[in-house]
């Protein structure tokens, strides 16, 4: 079934788009067209700019209302929100390929989850503190809303990560236009439809819908106050230039190429740690940015783990994302499943071993699909094990001991996740402190609201979630009293 969509959500209304041009979305499982949307111009970005302004600026609106009055209508967006998980699930896992057995949880239920911790967070986050003057007298301490946010997410989560965005912004007191990516523009109407059925004041969320030239345009207006971003690391420098000159304070949430050491004393029974494995390394058929693509193993096990891997890999059913039963889908498009051969390739012909999969599934005639895939024997310095391939393509790295372990970890320009696989808590926390990264997983990797969520190096600047995420969508004002 194919939707046809015809406005835009700005101002808390559907309005009419400036432009004819629209954005055509397929599945990504069968190639059939799916769903059309406007793609925003620049004169609709001006319009949910100026819609946010307006809201943000009215005296007795949302930036002023009592936290506690913003925190019952967050509420409500995220019963509105839980409502159509499924629904949002679906559509997510028909335009990118994110099995059906994950997405109604990932995408349909994460929003509801940081939406409710926000919430909680208000409770103890006050608008004032008196305080006393260290020289003698009284302050004012007020935690301020820092205004119109610029809100630009990638396709692979698109929900949960304009979740990250809007939710502490909203929880802040902002105002924000939210920029989704085109290859998941269906699921964004579905979201309006919760944020307009939760009485979310107009102007308080909009959502202008494009491609980077429009995200681009979103960065630089005058009339926004912050831009919090998820996508490549690339697009990342671009607009933290345009940020550092408009001195625009503005968040990164970039690539990965994440390390999961596996210690010599690691239980490897697959009957035990699969699905966390699964979470850690190929979850939404590798197109995540935390993900584990670099394997490091023991010698002393190396032959184990590569053959275990293989075991893994070759063990998840590939298929239709709609199918309950399949756990890696396709790829999002096209053009994403030619980089991630092209990967293929460069592995192959810089010497690593090709252990399983390299090529697409048989009996999967349509749908941009990749079988999982295994390399062994590569090099951390080499293309696959530097470059984030963003598919389903894990590279088993040998190391002689701990030290070495950690120097590969580190032998990176990325720093977002990580994991440590072992039997032993005591190791593992030593291991975990010296890898550099913002987050990290033992025998398990699950992000959680309350665990602050970014990375280092390569990967971004600053910290989404946690209890300092509302503090991130804020200015302080001091008052000397
Ligand atoms: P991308 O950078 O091409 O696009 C991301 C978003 O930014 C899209 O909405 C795009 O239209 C927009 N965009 C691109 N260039 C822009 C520019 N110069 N100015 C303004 N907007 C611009 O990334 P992608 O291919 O859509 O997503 C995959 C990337 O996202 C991967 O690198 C992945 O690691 C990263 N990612 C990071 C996190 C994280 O939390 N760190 C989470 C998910 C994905």
């Amino acid at each position: 079934m194919s939707v046809s969509h015809d406005k835009l959500f700005i101002g808390g209304d559907w309005v009419s788009p400036s432009s004819a041009a629209r954005i055509a979305v397929r599945n990504a499982s069968t190639e059939e067209p799916i769903g059309e949307a406007p793609e925003a111009a620049e004169a609709d970005v001006d319009a949910a700019v100026a819609a946010a302004r307006r809201a943000f600026d009215d005296p007795s609106g949302w930036s002023q209302w009592e936290p506690t009055q913003r925190g019952a209508a967050m509420e409500r967006l995220a019963s509105e929100l839980e409502a159509r998980a499924q629904e949002i699930g679906r559509l997510v896992s028909e335009q990118n390929g994110m099995p059906i057995a994950l997405s109604p949880l990932i995408e349909g239920m994460t929003p509801v989850g940081t939406l409710r911790y926000m919430v909680s967070l208000l409770a103890g986050s006050p608008v004032e503190e008196e305080a006393a003057r260290f020289l003698g007298g009284d302050l004012i301490i007020r935690h301020e809303p820092v205004g119109v946010v610029g809100g630009i997410v990638p396709w692979n989560y698109p929900q949960t990560l304009s979740s990250f965005k809007y939710a502490p912004a909203l929880a802040a007191g902002c105002t924000i236009v939210l920029k989704p990516s085109p290859e998941t523009v269906l699921d964004s109407y579905v979201f309006a439809e919760a944020v307009l059925a939760a009485g979310i004041p107009p102007g308080v969320i909009n959502i202008v819908p494009g491609g980077r030239d429009i995200g681009a345009y979103l960065v630089q207006h005058r009339d926004v106050d912050k831009i919090a971003f998820t996508g490549s690391t690339a697009a990342g420098r671009q607009i933290a230039e345009v940020c550092g000159r408009l001195l625009r304070p503005v968040s990164l949430e970039l690539g990965g190429k994440s390390a999961a050491i596996i210690l010599d004393d690691a239980d490897l029974d697959l009957a035990t740690i699969g699905q966390n494995l699964f979470a850690a390394t190929l979850v939404n058929n590798g197109q995540t940015c935390y993900a584990g693509t670099r394997i490091l193993a023991p010698r002393s096990r190396y032959d184990e783990v590569v053959d275990i891997f293989a075991a893994f890999a070759s063990s998840l059913p590939v298929g239709d994302a709609l199918d309950p039963g399949t756990l890696i889908g396709p790829l999002v498009s096209e053009r994403q499943r030619d980089r991630v051969e092209r990967y293929i390739a460069k592995g192959t012909s810089d010497g690593a071993r090709l252990v399983t999969g390299g090529g697409r599934p048989a009996g999967l005639d349509k749908g941009w699909f990749v079988q999982p895939t295994i390399f062994a024997d590569v090099d951390n310095r080499s293309t696959i094990a530097q470059e984030e391939i963003f598919g389903p393509v894990l590279s088993v790295i040998e190391y002689t001991d701990t030290d070495d372990a950690i120097r590969i970890a580190n032998d990176s320009d990325y720093g977002l996740g990580g994991s440590v696989w072992t039997t032993d808590p005591a190791r593992a926390r030593a291991v975990v402190r010296r890898v550099r990264t913002g987050t990290m997983g033992i025998n398990n990797y699950l992000p959680d609201p309350a665990g602050p969520w970014g990375g280092v190096k390569a990967s971004g600047i600053g910290r989404e979630l946690g209890p300092g995420a509302i503090a991130a969508y804020q200015q302080l004002k001091t008052v000397y009293a």
